[in-house]
């Protein structure tokens, strides 16, 4: 009997998971795929800490963001809050560290973020994203990049019937700065159409004094999206003819998404003219992507070319994404993929006694040299027993090493699937578990 030491039985934190063996591997697989696609693309790691000064993540937040940080005080009595998202960390570190270097900078991250939110299926207090910034350049090719760089990674751990919904903040911020909306209501206005509360945004934008052709174009917007692409976007700019800058932010959502069809990258998309999303920086394309099994977002991105300036660096133009590699996990296992990982057929050596653990660790090493995974029996138990824990635990081969064989210099080695076995000697292990592998 265990002794009870009177502490309590201890659970994770609300909001808090652990990762069992099988999760941690499709975790690790995930994020494998993001370095690949990296390398392809160019994009370099950078390493960021998980807390930062409570201010420099507030910034452009966005309300819904900003009041779920984990914030509090330090034992130095500084403000500072887990990161809720990576592209703050990522613009201050361009804003200092490679303030003076030449642009364009490729850079991605991957680690956890906290955000104090309801947990529900996909929703976690502690999540994992991998990051993509492309910084300092305002052209739409690297608004197509981004795009094409995620359609790469779903496509690269096996995600089928990605959808990409996609949209242009500059369409309703346009219009309603030429309205003359004050910017603390056009962030609510945008924080509504993200919640899809559209007669509530419609109302507050009536309340903030707009004419009626702006209420009668926001409530034709909202209702306009679909699959056929340069239809929509036909249709938006006929929509919104009279507000400049709203036809600037169209004709720039048309260049993009021509570039992505013309790089040939086979992208499902829609277009959403009323799109908008929580976090305030935001400045021009946005996107979101999804899979038919999931009604949760795999990924979100878009351009902000406002915020490396406002952290005091030189202007610098960017656009990024953020994948959610727990939905991305979710998803995969929803469509049932693959994990196209090596090396599973594993070893186990068993000492028959307890004179030839020594000689047990000296086969495991070699093996292990020859980059083959071993574990070695570690509890003392009777061959049957090892071999009845290997066999549930789908073991592929056990060595089992016995004093009669050993005299001869070999050892027994059993195949657990075929339920054969036979006498191998030393030199020759490596090559017999190659040959059957
Ligand atoms: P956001 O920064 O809110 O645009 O989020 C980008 C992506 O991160 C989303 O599309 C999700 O895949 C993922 N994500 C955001 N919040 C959570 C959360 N609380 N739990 C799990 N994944 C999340």
């Amino acid at each position: 009997m265990k002794e009870n030491l009177g502490m309590p039985a201890f659970k994770t934190v609300r909001g808090m998971r652990d990762f069992l063996p099988k999760e941690a591997k499709m975790m690790k697989y995930v994020e494998g795929k993001v370095r690949k696609i990296a390398e392809l693309y160019g994009y370099k790691e950078i390493i960021t800490p998980v807390v930062e000064s409570h201010e420099l993540l507030a910034a452009k937040a966005g309300e819904e963001v900003r009041l779920r940080m984990y914030t509090f005080k330090d034992l130095g009595g500084r403000m500072i809050a887990l990161r809720p998202e990576f592209t703050p960390s990522v613009a201050r570190f361009v804003a200092t560290t490679l303030r003076n270097e030449p642009r364009p900078f490729r850079l991605f991250c991957v680690g956890s973020l906290y955000r104090y939110d309801e947990p529900q299926q996909g929703r976690y207090r502690e999540f994992w994203q991998s990051n993509f910034e492309l910084m300092g350049s305002s052209k739409p090719e690297a608004d197509a990049e981004i795009i094409m760089l995620t359609n790469s990674l779903m496509e690269a751990v096996g995600l089928n019937n990605c959808v990409f919904k996609v949209g242009h903040v500059g369409v309703l911020r346009g219009i309603l700065s030429q309205e003359k909306v004050d910017e603390k209501t056009e962030n609510e206005v945008m924080q509504l159409m993200d919640k899809k509360q559209y007669d509530d945004a419609l109302k507050l934008v009536k309340g903030a004094g707009v004419s009626g052709k702006c209420v009668a174009t926001l409530g034709k917007l909202v209702e306009l999206k679909g699959g056929r692409v340069f239809e929509i976007i036909e249709k938006m700019k006929k929509y919104v003819k009279s507000y400049e800058m709203a036809v600037d932010a169209v004709e720039n959502l048309h260049e993009i998404l021509k570039l992505v069809l013309e790089s040939g990258c086979e992208i499902d998309m829609t277009v959403d003219a009323g799109f908008s999303r929580g976090l305030e920086y935001y400045t021009g394309m946005i996107f979101e992507v999804y899979v038919p099994e999931l009604d949760i977002a795999l990924g979100g991105g878009g351009r902000y070319d406002r915020l490396i300036e406002l952290f005091g660096g030189e202007p610098t133009p960017a656009v990024g994404i953020a994948h959610g590699i727990d939905r991305i996990m979710m998803a995969m296992q929803r469509q049932k993929t693959l994990l196209k990982t090596g090396k599973e057929n594993r070893v186990m050596v068993i000492p028959v006694k307890s004179e030839l653990k020594g000689e047990a660790l000296k086969i495991s090493r070699m093996l292990r040299d020859a980059d083959i995974p071993v574990e070695v029996e570690v509890m003392g138990r009777k061959v049957t027993k090892a071999l009845e824990d290997a066999d549930r635990r789908k073991i592929r081969y056990a060595i089992i090493v016995g004093e009669k064989e050993l005299n001869e210099g070999a050892v027994v080695i059993r195949n657990l699937m075929k339920r054969e076995q036979s006498t191998v000697k030393i030199e020759k292990i490596i090559e017999k578990l190659e040959s059957n592998s």
